[in-house]
């Protein structure tokens, strides 16, 4: 079959390889209709996440068909269609059990990298790294998912794959960071850091659980507009703009009551002298990640609030902690329950209350894919979000 594979840093080709099999009786194997590239893949592409191996089979948002199941499948059966979501969980062990899925303790089959990164070992993921099991993911022709009982979800509609693929990952991540940072209490002021897909995302799920104002910030335009247009949010471009101020501003010196860090580990600077010294930093204390959006989030949220971090982090990074103390902050983080929320989410999505595929800007097939991945890590040609369908090669 063809699927994504990581050479190296910036080094992603569609290869041949392999076909997946059944390795447990409790996987089944997808044929996948369609996969998306996610902000978290390029952390994979730009070695920021570790213990990546070449060869390795990129992608962890994906749908498709099932072609076979293992013998002690009950849930689902050959031709059923279901979305995948990317956390690989039990459904038995302790956290699972209290629906903490995305720290399952039995799927994480590198857990020993994990430990000594952590502490402790999160959940296996698709296509994510030697740290969260080295599972093959789901930017190829097939791939075999594990605990088939648990983690995908039958359609039993016809909506197309655009309205229903991104509830394999980023639109269950936006609703996390949004119950996260408001946990469903109406009237609330939120900023979201990020205009991508997940912030776009959080964007909607904040008002459908009521918050009173939403404000988005980034630098690049059409995502600004995106967000002011999908997502009906107040923007900050934050090129021309001190963000402190201008949330002070608006909130008439207050700030925000939750802030959403939605840019992760590849935060950029604040114009050329800012990237410089964060380079500067970068070297000297040879840590990989780049909290700016973070450090900036804990000055800008009103004091007693509280902040949500669905961005991803892989290393140790500078975190104003006398700040956060102080202003008596409270934080909130993960990769996402998936399992938790694809139920109720498939629900709002039937019933009309959100439509996923308004993000998509690029679309494509597996040969497609690495230069997909440029052209969204590099923000060009208006990328918000490609997703690419295997069978169309
Ligand atoms: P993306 O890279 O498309 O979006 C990030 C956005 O942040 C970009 O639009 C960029 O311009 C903007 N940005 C960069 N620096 C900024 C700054 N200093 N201030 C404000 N905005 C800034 O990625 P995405 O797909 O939207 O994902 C966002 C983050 O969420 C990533 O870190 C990704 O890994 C993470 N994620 C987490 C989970 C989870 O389960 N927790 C799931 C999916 C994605
Ligand atoms: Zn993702």
């Amino acid at each position: 079959m063809r699927a994504l594979v990581w050479n190296g840093t910036n080094d992603i080709r569609c290869e041949t390889v392999d076909d997946p099999r059944i390795e447990d009786p409790r996987d089944c194997i997808l044929k996948v209709s369609s996969t998306a590239i996610c902000g978290s893949d390029l952390h994979l592409m730009d070695g920021v996440v570790p213990k990546m191996k070449q060869g390795d089979i990129l992608g962890h948002e994906f749908m498709g068909e099932v072609v076979e199941v293992g013998a002690d499948v009950k849930r689902l059966k050959v031709g059923d269609r279901v979305v995948v979501p990317f956390t690989i969980s039990c459904g038995e062990c302790w956290f699972c059990q209290r629906e903490m899925y995305s720290l399952c303790d039995t799927t994480n089959r590198t857990a020993e990298n994990a430990r000594a990164a952590m502490g402790h070992a999160p959940a296996g993921l698709f296509g994510y790294s030697h740290l969260t099991g080295g599972y093959s993911g789901g930017q190829a022709e097939y791939v075999r998912v594990p605990h088939a009982d648990v983690g995908p979800i039958k359609l039993e509609n016809d909506l197309p794959d655009d309205k229903v693929l991104f509830l394999s990952d980023i639109f269950p991540t936006g609703w996390m960071a949004a119950e996260n940072a408001i946990g469903y209490e109406k009237g609330k002021t939120v900023a979201v850091w990020g205009a991508g897909p997940v912030g776009q995302f959080a964007v909607r799920s904040a008002w459908m659980m009521g918050a009173e104002r939403v404000i988005v910030i980034d630098r690049v335009p059409e995502r600004l507009a995106l967000a002011a247009s999908y997502g009906k949010a107040e923007t900050i471009d934050y090129s021309q703009t001190d963000v402190k101020e201008a949330l002070d501003e608006m909130t008439g010196g207050r700030g925000p009551d939750a802030g959403i860090d939605a840019v992760g580990a590849e935060a950029h600077g604040h114009g050329v002298l800012g990237d410089i010294k964060d380079k500067v930093e970068l070297h000297t204390t040879g840590m990989s990640d780049q909290p700016f959006a973070l450090q900036e989030m804990v000055m800008s949220v009103r004091k007693g609030g509280t902040l949500s971090v669905p961005g991803v982090y892989a290393d140790k990074v500078t975190f104003p902690i006398g700040p956060f103390m102080n202003k008596g902050l409270t934080m909130k983080s993960g990769q996402t329950h998936m399992q938790r929320y694809l139920a109720p989410l498939l629900k709002r999505v039937e019933a009309g209350e959100i439509d996923l595929s308004g993000i998509i800007t690029h679309r494509g097939d597996l040969k497609d894919g690495p230069d997909f991945y440029k052209t969204f890590r590099d923000k060009d040609d208006g990328c918000i979000k490609c997703v690419m369908k295997p069978e169309e090669l």
